[in-house]
């Protein structure tokens, strides 16, 4: 059966989220943003609106929800500011969900509560300064001594990694060798403040600036072995599932980003006049904004069909990586469309739409660059 009809409670959440994102992110992002202020009162509120458990069962502190919900939320943040959506997206898709995934009870018990109210927020530790695309080239080492794995190594662009309410950051370190010669890699928990983890300054962005991003370093960090995520030897596996899932949620906030674009062009072209007439009764204006519908409406079906195939169950891999690239061009495109159509209004941060121009960028490269997106769209069709 097809039916891309929201049910109630998806309806009524996506509901929340926008009111939310527009009577209160929109009012102060702008501010934030140019001061590269992380957002610690809007991430409390969207902790008390549950927003950081919708994924989560209700006994870990979750709401019970589902991922799709999730998809929504970012969807509706995004559409006013992608900071304050990547924010949530990293803290519940890559700080909380490999623990929920793939930890133990006890490991649940001890960093769920927190990381579901949004009072604590978790990162994911993936790419190394020696490169992201290849992420089973991983350098990082971890070595069991004592009953303790001794970490050092190094990882760079790291999300949430080092904000005051930071808790812990998932790893993946190389913990042996297969029998085949290859590396064993495995995912370890690193709690914030353990001796030998130092966080780097901030990096200066282009983009995402109110969002929280730090170059990671370790040196002889030291933590129990019982903070090994997982199996031992799965951390590469472990997380490639994890971005699996985690490019539906960039799609949905790419999705956002290009809807909030024609949201503020639809308001623009209204108001603005040049030759005597409103910018929005010229066919040239009307057929980049009816250009900008288009995909976002065609990134949203992507990204819906992704995540419907997510919750049944069943392999979803081609079509997260569709939607991710389907969706990342669609808030390219339409940021570099709508800063048009603004004119000069477009490149002054006044105007959202140069600060959606600046955030669609990284949509192209985080959570895997679009030519990843097509090696594995290839590899999914028997290419090799
Ligand atoms: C703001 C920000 C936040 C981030 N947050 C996180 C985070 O929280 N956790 C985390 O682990 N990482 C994070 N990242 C890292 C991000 O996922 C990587 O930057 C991304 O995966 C690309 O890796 P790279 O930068 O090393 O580029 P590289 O892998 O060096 O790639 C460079 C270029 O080569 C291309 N390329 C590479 N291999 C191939 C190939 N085989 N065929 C064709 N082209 C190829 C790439 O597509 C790219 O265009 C973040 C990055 C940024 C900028």
């Amino acid at each position: 059966m097809i039916d891309f009809r929201l049910d109630n409670e998806y309806e009524a959440l996506r509901k929340t989220v926008q009111d939310f994102a527009q009577n209160e992110v929109a009012p102060v992002i702008g501010d934030l943003y140019e001061r590269e202020e992380f957002p610690y009162a809007l991430v409390a509120k969207m902790g008390e609106m549950g927003l950081f458990g919708l994924p989560f069962a209700e006994e870990f502190g979750g709401m019970g929800g589902d991922y799709f919900a999730l998809c929504l939320a970012l969807e509706e943040l995004a559409r006013v500011d992608s900071s304050v959506a990547i924010t949530l997206e990293a803290g519940v898709s890559l700080g909380a969900m490999p623990i929920y995934r793939f930890g133990t009870e006890e490991q649940k018990r001890r960093w769920l509560p927190a990381l579901c109210s949004g009072e604590a927020l978790g990162a994911f530790g993936l790419t190394e300064p020696g490169g992201g695309s290849d992420a089973g080239a991983t350098r990082t080492n971890a070595k069991l001594a004592d009953r303790e794995w001794v970490i050092n190594g190094s990882k760079s662009f790291i999300t949430n990694s080092g904000t005051d309410i930071t808790q812990l950051v998932t790893v993946t370190a190389v913990t042996g060798a297969k029998p085949d010669g290859r590396k064993e890699i495995s995912a370890i928990i690193l709690p914030s403040g353990t001796e030998g983890f130092a966080v780097a300054p901030k990096y200066s962005k282009v983009g995402w600036n109110a969002s929280d991003t730090h170059e990671l370093s370790f040196s002889d960090c030291r933590v129990p072995e019982e903070n090994l995520l997982g199996e031992r030897g799965r951390g590469y596996a472990q997380f490639l599932s994890i971005l699996d899932e985690g490019r539906v949620a960039i799609a949905a906030l790419s999705v956002g980003l290009a809807q909030g674009c024609v949201d503020e062009c639809l308001r623009y072209v209204g108001e603005r006049e040049a030759f005597g007439h409103k910018i929005g009764a010229y066919q040239a204006i009307q057929f980049k904004i009816a250009d900008m519908e288009m995909r976002t409406h065609t990134a949203r079906l992507a990204y819906y069909a992704a995540a419907s195939k997510m919750l049944r169950g069943e392999p979803f891999k081609k079509e997260a990586a569709i939607a991710k690239l389907t969706a990342s061009n669609a808030a390219m495109d339409n940021s570099r469309e709508a800063t048009q159509i603004f004119g000069g209004y477009g490149f002054m941060n006044e105007f959202p739409v140069g600060r959606f121009y600046r955030d669609a960028k990284i949509l192209e490269i985080g959570e895997g660059t679009s030519e990843v997106q097509r090696m594995l769209v290839a590899r999914e069709l028997g290419l090799r």
